[in-house]
């Protein structure tokens, strides 16, 4: 199937107000739970009407779409942990998920676990250039940018500039870099993530391609996709424009850009680490555990992790309980599950209460794994991950404390 090109908006007027970029995938959504399309829609809400704290809403009133409209940079969510372990992974129910590109290839990677059900899925992908930690961006709106964070109505990340929008319509910009070397960056994994347009969703939306009009650019990747955005434009409620060759030249251009500037960052704060020697590596990274207070927020917070019974529980004797820092397997044993399938969501670091680089281990391993196996996770949708960590019994709620031995790769 080949992907198709539009430019879409709401007919809505009232959503074309709220929403951003015209207001589609809000009109999209909307269309889908009217017309039973899913029965659920999983959306970002901001809590308190702060850009800098959301969380995820699962809705079945179509007329509290209109709550989820509009981007947010300063609250990264975690939407495919959010429907695997409070949704039942989407078993029975058909929902359509708002995610980043980190999000659609954590739902791809767990659906090839059979721990979401794709095909109830109807995955509404957001182009993204990236995304700060809420505390962060606060402090940076705050000292960088002189303003009261409150008073802030949008951002924007374009040609290597943080635009902000006031309430009051006064716009200011910074450059990505300035911001940086004061200190004010990306999250760690958003600096190195070169997958900026999810063209693993059903459809992958975004501004890019649409020269300054109140206007969604879409590109549908799946026949759910056609299907979803063809019953919106025939009932009239979405309003669609094939994508001219300008504006087509006008998004790559743009992903090309991003993407480069993605992979020269991975280049800088990788290839250091490939450089040094096994024992330097070593004490590198055994010098970043130590500090390791055994918390397991970053078991937790992260979309890949599959057992259900988990080996570092004390109780399953693989790593003894209450000693900190944990004995060295408490890392290797989460990085044998997930290198293979690590997404650099960041949710890990994130959640990691001593700064541990996280990100930068996953990240490094599974650049190594992607050079050997030609498997980006996530992205080849129908390739198997290449490593095999996990038994059938391991996948299942009722697994026995059992490890069978299987062979590592295929
Ligand atoms: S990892 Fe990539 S997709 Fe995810 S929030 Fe960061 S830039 Fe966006
Ligand atoms: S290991 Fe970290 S970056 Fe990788 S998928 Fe898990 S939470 Fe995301
Ligand atoms: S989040 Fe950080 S401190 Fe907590 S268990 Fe993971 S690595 Fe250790």
């Amino acid at each position: 199937m080949e992907n198709s090109l539009y430019l879409a908006w709401s007919s809505e007027s009232e959503i074309q107000k709220t929403a951003s970029s015209g207001g589609a995938v809000t009109t999209l959504l909307k269309f889908a739970l009217e017309n039973k399309l899913v029965d659920a829609v999983l959306a970002v809400k901001k809590r308190d009407n702060s850009r800098f704290d959301a969380v995820p809403v699962l809705i079945t009133d179509p007329e509290l779409i209109r709550e989820t409209a509009g981007t947010l940079h300063f609250a990264p969510l975690n939407m495919a942990k959010f429907v695997k372990d409070y949704l039942d992974g989407a078993r029975d129910t058909r929902i359509a998920v708002t995610c980043k590109p980190c999000d659609a290839r954590a739902f791809i990677e767990l659906a090839k676990r059979n721990q979401v059900y794709r095909e109830n899925l109807f995955l509404a992908g957001l182009n993204c250039s990236g995304t700060f930690q809420p505390a962060v961006a606060d402090q940076m709106i705050r000292e960088v940018y002189g303003e009261n964070p409150q008073e802030l109505a949008m951002e924007e990340i374009e040609g290597g500039k943080l635009i902000i929008t006031l309430k009051d319509g006064t716009t200011k910009e910074k450059d990505l870099a300035e911001l940086a070397g004061q200190g004010f960056e990306m999250r760690e994994n958003c600096l190195r993530c070169s997958c900026k347009i999810p063209r693993m969703a059903d459809i992958a939306c975004g501004r890019w391609g649409n020269n300054g009009q109140a206007a969604t650019f879409i590109e549908i990747c799946s026949p759910k996709g056609h299907e979803f955005v063809d019953a919106a434009a025939r009932d009239g409620v979405l309003v669609t424009e094939a994508a001219t060759g300008k504006q087509i030249e006008e998004r790559r251009q743009k992903e090309t850009e991003a993407v480069e500037h993605a992979l020269a960052r991975e280049k800088r704060d990788l290839d250091g680490l490939h450089d040094l020697s096994h024992e330097e590596r070593l004490k590198y990274w055994v010098g970043h555990l130590n500090r390791c207070i055994k918390c397991f927020g970053c078991r937790d917070a992260c979309p890949i992790c599959f057992c259900k019974e988990c080996y570092l529980e004390p109780y399953r004797d693989c790593i003894a309980g209450g000693e900190t820092p944990p004995n060295i397997m408490f890392q290797l044993v989460r990085l044998s599950h997930v290198a293979d399938s690590c997404v650099n969501c960041g949710q890990c670091q994130d959640a990691c209460p001593m700064e541990i680089p996280l990100t930068r281990l996953y990240n490094s391993l599974n650049r190594e794994l992607a050079d050997l196996f030609h498997y980006i996770p996530g992205v080849d949708v129908d390739a198997p991950p290449p490593l095999t960590t996990a038994t059938d019994q391991e996948l299942s709620i009722d697994a026995p404390y059992i490890i069978e031995e299987q062979s590592s790769a295929r």
